[in-house]
């Protein structure tokens, strides 16, 4: 999915969590913006990727490792009073992880890595549109890739619905 809706949807999702249980998760500024760098965390992987294809292997996007991870970090912090941030941070990651899943076009997402050495995604993917580094003269492929990406009118529109999602976010 696009950063621009990672960063949106999870202000919706902080909106949400902040209606559901207000005494643990206030939609304030500090708040957004620790949801709006968890979201778009796993996308770091960029300065690290060999391929567009391929980025969803690196463990940034790697959900059994964020879980081992946040086991880990909940044995630790629990039940301290900022614990609902750690919380937020994982929640935000794996809705970053799911939505990857939803969308993905030329990658899924690796659900039981390195149990599973499988890709899933709720759409088929064609990796070889992704078979190419962002930053090193492929405008061509680029292009391809992003036309094929918005073929989908129905991951389009989930996507638009998901960014309106963020901006209503602030009204409600
Ligand atoms: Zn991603």
């Amino acid at each position: 999915m696009l950063s621009i809706s990672h960063t949106l949807f999870s202000i919706f999702i902080l909106r949400l969590l902040s209606l559901i249980f207000p005494l643990f998760f206030f939609f304030s500024f500090p708040n957004i913006l620790i949801s709006i760098i968890s979201a778009n965390f796993c996308d770091f992987d960029i300065f690290w990727l060999k391929k567009i294809s391929t980025h969803h292997r690196l463990v940034f996007h790697l959900p059994l490792f964020y879980l081992v991870l946040f086991i880990g970090v909940s044995i630790i912090t629990y039940p301290l009073t900022y614990y609902y941030i750690i919380l937020l941070i994982f929640i935000q990651i794996f809705f970053h992880l799911f939505t990857d899943y939803v969308t993905g076009r030329t990658a899924g997402i690796y659900w039981f890595y390195p149990l599973l050495n499988k890709q899933y995604s709720l759409f088929a993917i064609k990796p070889r549109l992704g078979n190419y580094h962002p930053y090193i003269k492929n405008k061509g492929k680029m292009k391809k890739h992003f036309i094929f990406y918005f073929q989908n009118r129905l991951l389009v529109v989930f996507e638009l619905f998901l960014c309106l999602l963020g901006i209503v976010a602030f009204f409600i």
